[in-house]
């Protein structure tokens, strides 16, 4: 089957790989298509994975063969979250579910740029869901960032009525603005593309920013977007920190934090309720996905990167066969 794999620090290329097997319980899902992530692109550009691996998560595709379980059928449309948590850890016991280590050593196999994937038994009970019919694929390949996102809104708690800045209008921060607005507060976003600022409007979430937001979502990180996290958060408000930087090196602004009472907390990924959840906000169009992504052919998987990095698109979705 084909497949993109990892080389080396930037240099991905297509490959034939054999096609999984379906020896345990579990699944093979032929992947229709799957998004490329901002992780994605960090891993590969700055390569921080092993030669050989295949990368992508964001799944789309039909059930090929299954064992071991009723739930699904071949045929079925599905997407997935590509890890699951052992629901029995501390961090599990405290909601931290993407800190357990089953969570960040359980996978899809052996990655979303490619063929054929197998999912586990554990993926099938928790992580996989059906796609309804009226979620074209491309906007059911959103399930995964979007938990994300819903997962951050619900860690900062915000409640309706908050006022609420996302820095970086990129796919996640617009997916971000309309969760914020899902939840009752007002979203404000800023951004240096106009085009995603006028998509942005669209989406409801204001372009136009003052000062003193009870909340600020981080989603580009540099010494730049932080220090204009702290410029624009209320003395007692919270900031979500959603966003490597590019060093992993930046100050901890402890007398900020300090004496204006701020509270700054990390969002990595979703709880396998998250993903449900998210799923059924896209299928409802309370989160507008459609005009994030464009589509590229698996061949041309290069070229995404290259468009994403430089912001010509928002956001890829790599098309396995077309
Ligand atoms: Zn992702
Ligand atoms: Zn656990």
């Amino acid at each position: 089957m084909k497949a993109i794999i990892y080389r080396k620090k930037n240099k991905i290329e297509p490959a034939i790989l054999p096609e999984p097997e379906l020896e345990k319980n579990g699944a093979i899902i032929k992947v229709t298509g799957c998004g490329l992530c901002g992780s994605d692109i960090v891993k590969i550009r700055q390569g921080l994975i092993k030669e050989g691996t295949v990368t992508g998560h964001e799944v789309v595709g039909h059930i090929s063969k299954i064992k071991g379980n009723k739930s699904f059928n071949p045929g079925d449309r599905i997407v997935l979250g590509h890890h699951v948590p052992c629901f029995r850890c501390v961090f599990c016991k405290n909601e931290n579910y993407s800190m357990c280590a089953h969570f960040k050593q359980s996978n899809i196999i052996p990655g979303g740029f490619a063929e054929y994937i197998y999912v586990s038994e554990e993926h099938l009970k928790h992580t996989v869901f059906k796609v309804p019919d009226n979620v074209p694929d491309i906007d059911a390949s959103f399930t995964e960032p979007t938990a994300c996102c819903l997962r951050a809104v619900k860690r900062a708690g915000i409640k309706p009525g908050d006022n609420v800045l996302i820095i970086g209008l990129g796919s996640i921060g617009l997916v971000m603005g309309q969760i914020v607005k899902h939840f009752g507060a007002n979203a404000y976003g800023t951004e240096l593309i106009d085009e995603r600022k006028e998509l942005a409007n669209c989406l409801g979430i204001e372009t136009v920013v003052s000062k003193g937001y009870d909340k600020v979502f981080l989603t580009a990180g540099s010494d730049a977007t932080i220090n204009a996290a702290l410029s624009s958060v209320r003395d007692g408000g919270t900031i979500v920190v959603f966003a490597g930087v590019p060093s992993g090196e930046t100050s901890f602004p402890n007398n900020e934090i300090y004496y204006r009472e701020l509270t700054v907390m990390g969002s990595y990924s979703p709880s396998p309720a998250d993903l449900g959840e998210s799923l059924g906000l896209i299928s409802k169009k309370v989160i507008k996905v459609g005009n994030l992504s464009s589509v590229y052919d698996i061949e041309d998987i290069e070229k995404a990167i290259d468009d994403t990095v430089s912001n010509k698109i928002i956001k890829a979705f790599i098309r396995m066969s077309p």
